[in-house]
């Protein structure tokens, strides 16, 4: 059966997005192309639905209880008794328990999903809360996965929850990807971005991918071993380190992540019953202050190095997925005395030892300077520096300082370019801060 729904989307809504600085920024527009103005919705099995190798035949049977629990798809003839069998049948891998694998996972624990994955290798904190809401103000401080797996299991006692609380390494992800069927990639740094992907692309798994800055989100499902596109085909290489900001230090729409992962839940399901049209081969935005979504056609890059015919990445190296944007490793610097980079400790010793050759300088907003900052710091915000050239002062040791290091590096990096040498980031920012030198320091 299959009907399509002429939109009413006007052209302009569909044009790839100009100048935007979306944490994926665009690098590479011509790969995006406009997509129809119709959407169409396709009720077919089996054009998109996934080739288990594992899929045990027949099919798992569902018992009363679960025909009962179950029974609002099953009436959807389109799943019926057999896609509900297929759900208990999947293994669906959720990376990351954060903002988009909070609800993905809960709606694919809900719809059934046999054996859900979670993997996260980090623990509860408060300002997970306001997105995150596998997690409870009970679950601060515990392992991720472990609150995770707690909630999952209340929501739906029928199926299998598996908490990976190691994370997704590169030693560890082709085997853990080879053990599912379908990744929902709910990560939101660059390293591990590229890591899910190769390693989706090399175990020849589904990556239903998904990520949110601010007010605006993404969604698609890289598939090349069904001809789609994978991540490196839109972005070949990392960004520059310190270019883009993670949603820690730029902040996210706490609802968004709602949408954005409730969608990769929807992708998933698709692709474990077969039914519909999956976004492979799609890119799907969606701009909460705008309300409106835009679907832009994403094309295969026939020199990608991962899904191309001739891969330059056959395997997964650690040293390959070290870069880590959020924290900006060292960028190629001229010959000084003063470190790019020093550790809060040094920050510290220096600030103790000569304090009369060393300024600590706090880039960070007011909003974050009411709810911590370190006694003696100079408050400049970030896009205030560059009115400072000439004013600050060149006989001191500048220390930068923000909230985890990513924009003081990008403030340390513009100073040095701009006549200052005897600048430092300090590393980690005030959370490290917090962390090592001041422990009764409040966080965010
Ligand atoms: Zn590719």
């Amino acid at each position: 059966m299959l009907w399509t729904v002429q939109s009413a989307l006007r052209p302009e809504t569909l044009a790839a997005p100009a100048g935007n600085d979306h944490d994926e920024g665009f690098r590479h527009p011509h790969r995006l192309k406009a997509g129809p103005d119709a959407v169409q919705i396709h009720l077919r099995r089996a054009a998109n639905r996934l080739s288990f190798a594992a899929m045990p035949d027949p099919l798992p049977s569902l018992s009363p209880a679960e025909l009962a629990r179950y029974s609002r798809h099953i009436m959807l003839g389109e799943i019926g008794v057999e896609g509900q069998r297929r759900l208990k049948a999947a293994k669906v891998l959720v990376v990351g328990a954060g903002g988009l694998g909070s609800p993905a996972a809960l709606y694919l624990a809900a719809a059934g999903v046999g054996t859900l994955g979670i993997a996260d290798f980090d623990r509860v904190e408060a300002h997970n809360l306001p997105r995150q809401l596998l997690h409870d103000s009970d679950s601060v401080g515990e392992r991720k996965t472990a609150s995770a797996a707690r909630r999952l299991r209340l929501t739906n006692p029928f199926i299998d929850v598996v908490e990976h609380a190691e994370g997704v390494t590169p030693a560890n992800v082709i085997e853990l990807f080879g053990a599912y069927d379908v990744i929902v990639d709910g990560t939101d740094t660059f390293a591990t971005r590229y890591l899910n992907n190769d390693a989706a692309v090399l175990a020849r798994r589904p990556l239903v991918y998904g990520s949110i800055f601010r007010f605006e989100g993404q969604v698609t499902v890289f598939d090349p071993a069904q001809g789609g596109p994978c991540y490196r085909c839109l972005f070949p290489t990392p960004p520059p380190a310190g270019s883009v900001p993670n949603c820690g230090e730029a902040g996210v729409l706490g609802a968004l992540c709602g949408v954005i992962g409730s969608l990769q839940a929807v992708e998933a399901i698709k692709l474990v019953t077969g039914i519909g049209d999956t976004l492979r081969g799609r890119l799907l935005t969606y701009d909460t202050l705008a309300q409106s979504f835009r679907t832009l056609q994403i094309a295969r890059d026939p020199a990608c190095p991962v899904c191309g015919p001739h891969p330059a990445i056959r395997e997964i190296r650690t040293e390959n997925y070290s870069f880590d944007c959020s924290t900006s490793e060292p960028a190629p610097m001229a010959i000084t005395e003063y470190p790019l980079e020093i550790p809060v400790t040094d920050a510290k010793r220096l600030l103790d030892t000569a304090p009369d050759r060393t300024l600590l300088i706090d880039v960070r907003e007011p909003h974050e300077l009411e709810i911590c900052r370190v006694e003696g710091a100079e408050a400049i915000p970030m896009r205030q520096i560059p009115a400072q050239l000439g004013i600050l002062p060149k006989d001191r040791h500048l220390l930068i300082m923000c909230h985890s290091g990513g924009r003081s590096m990008r403030v340390t990096e513009y100073l040095r370019a701009n006549g200052y040498p005897a600048v430092s980031n300090v590393g980690g920012g005030i959370n490290a801060w917090a962390d090592q030198i001041e422990p009764a320091m409040r966080r965010y």
